[in-house]
């Protein structure tokens, strides 16, 4: 009797081992071939995907069936550029003096989930007080809240006074030299510490802030910020640690130099003119474009009393400038990766960004791959994600319809699975 009993627990344990999830796909459209497959069946293998068949196969006794015949099956999408510690309204300049670090973090799970169920299974998140996200990162690694994969840069980089100097506009006794441990640098010892104290926290990367940028409170959108020896030391420490670099651009000449030392994206990129199109592509350097940042801040500032004074005429500016410059970029070749800068727009609403791109001139395919293949490119992660193929972790989305015709589709996600956990289903 205890032998049968011993048995039957191990057919049953073998059994579940064996289980797999196959998934038929009406359409796929899996990250880097250039036309969609029709019907086919993803097998998977708990959080793997083990194979991509042609045709629907089917299921053995004890394999989960997930019917995706109707709509589109991608890879699950990513962010290159958010910010889930916080989503921009009138109070975001006054909340740090009410909020706790704890009210910060635990806020920060409601913009993960929308994030998550957007479809988009990754992030890379570029800026927060210096431990929120990394926080999130851990809660989510632990499966303590749901959320999309994070890869983030924690505290910014910024020069005394620059875009991410945390007590800029302050009164005097508050605008104090926050120095390089709270990501404020100047010269080279300087940029090398806030690396490492970077390192020291639990960033993923580096984000610095090359120019001066719209939202923070100083007068520049787009002066250089960083020096050439500043920008090397923080790119050559970075690199000690494993670190990439994401730089915040809007004016040229930052945008030039942060170039030139070798940085991995540039992010926004307003003012890239045809010699630093030229030198991106020659550099091998990504662009994150943003669009929805620069339709979201030129909407608001035409809204009386939004932004602080301040902020309102570099808003108006900077906008719709970064539209022009997405049109002539892209038709020019530079390699772009999918990038929102969710938090000054609305988390969840990520997707909106792929309209804008193929609005200005990229095909849906295109726009569709800079937020797959082309993104864990840049994160370095393409040996196990971006694409739906064999050996990769099973990230797979879908939406109703077919993006490739109608590329609003992508704001219609019905089926999220990260890893292999479904979170979001028809
Ligand atoms: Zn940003």
């Amino acid at each position: 009797m205890r032998r049968f009993l011993l048995f039957v627990l191990v057919l049953f344990v073998a059994t579940r081992l064996d289980a797999a999830t196959i998934i038929h796909a009406g359409r796929l459209i899996d990250g880097k071939s250039p036309e969609p497959l029709v019907e086919v069946s993803i097998t998977l293998d708990g959080g793997k995907i083990v194979a991509v068949t042609p045709g629907y196969i089917t299921p053995g006794e004890g394999d989960r069936l997930i019917r995706l015949t109707e709509g589109t099956v991608l890879p699950g999408l990513m962010d290159m550029h958010t910010h889930l510690q916080s989503q921009h309204s009138r109070e975001i300049y006054t909340e740090r003096f009410f909020m706790d670090q704890a009210d910060f973090a635990l806020r920060s799970t409601i913009y993960a989930r929308a994030t998550l169920m957007a479809g988009f299974t990754t992030v890379r998140d570029l800026g927060d007080n210096g431990v929120t996200t990394i926080a999130l990162r851990k809660a989510i690694d632990k499966g303590w809240v749901i959320g999309p994969r994070i890869f983030t840069a924690g505290k910014a980089l910024a020069t005394t006074g620059g875009h991410a100097d945390p007590t800029n506009g302050l009164r005097g006794d508050f605008r104090r030299d926050a120095g390089p441990v709270e990501g404020v640098i100047n010269g080279v010892d300087d940029a090398r510490k806030a690396v490492r104290q970077r390192y020291k926290d639990g960033s993923d990367l580096i984000k610095l802030t090359a120019t001066g940028g719209v939202l923070s409170l100083a007068a520049s959108g787009q002066n250089p910020q960083f020096t050439d020896e500043e920008l090397r030391a923080v790119v050559e420490t970075a690199k000690d640690y494993g670190m990439t670099v994401a730089v915040h651009a809007h004016g040229a000449e930052g945008l030039r130099r942060a170039v030139l030392a070798g940085v991995d994206s540039i992010e926004h990129g307003t003012f890239m003119n045809d010699e630093l199109i030229a030198l991106m592509k020659k550099h091998g350097t990504y662009w994150v474009p943003t669009n929805m940042a620069g339709e979201w801040v030129a909407m608001k500032a035409e809204e009386e009393g939004y932004f602080p004074d301040i902020v309102r005429p570099k808003a108006a500016a900077i906008g719709p400038l970064m539209r022009e410059t997405f049109r002539k970029a892209q038709a020019a070749g530079v390699t772009i990766a999918f990038g929102t800068d969710s938090g000054v727009s609305p988390h969840g609403e990520n997707a909106h960004e792929f309209e804008l791109m193929v609005e200005g001139g990229m095909s849906p395919m295109a726009a569709i791959q800079s937020a797959t293949l082309v993104a864990a490119k840049l994160l370095r992660i393409d040996d196990r994600l971006g694409t739906i193929e064999p050996d990769k972790l099973a990230d797979i989305i879908a939406v109703s319809g077919n993006p490739l015709s109608d590329i609003s589709a992508m704001r219609d996600v019905v089926f999220v699975m990260k890893e292999g956990v479904v979170h979001k289903q028809p």
